[in-house]
């Protein structure tokens, strides 16, 4: 398998950072600054037009669904952050998207699903076997 089809563009890069900041900042409660600062610049924008404001809503939605993905791999919101934290700073240092057990690159369908993956889906099948990578 080419190596090139899994390589992040930078702009994908950038996206799943945006994503992994959100995520982080629903979780660590910090939300409402993250919703003035949508208020203030939605309602300066274009007063009366509010389809920016009410994302958080929808967010709520999206995060049920991706909870039925990473439920099972992420026990508490705590751990979440933690595993965010960690995937922000991989991002940073370039190391983003390989896996930590096999060194391969973690397949892109499986980072838009869980963007702070450490490993591959083999490895993380074989850690909850039971087996340490
Ligand atoms: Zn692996």
């Amino acid at each position: 398998m080419p190596q090139s089809k899994n390589k992040l563009s930078a702009a994908e890069r950038k996206a799943l950072k945006e994503l992994l900041t959100r995520r982080r900042a629903v979780l660590s409660g910090d939300v409402n600054t993250m919703q003035d600062n949508t208020l203030k610049k939605s309602v300066s924008a274009a007063s009366g037009d509010l389809s920016t404001v009410p994302y958080h809503m929808a967010d709520v939605g999206t995060d049920n669904f991706e909870h039925e993905f990473t439920l099972g791999l992420i026990e508490n919101e705590e751990e979440e952050l933690r595993e965010i934290d960690a995937a922000i700073e991989r991002l940073n240092s370039g190391t983003f998207g390989l896996c930590e057990s096999c060194q391969k690159p973690i397949p892109k369908s499986r980072l838009k699903i869980v963007p702070f993956a450490r490993l591959c889906i083999e490895c993380k099948k074989d850690e909850e076997n039971g087996r340490p990578a």
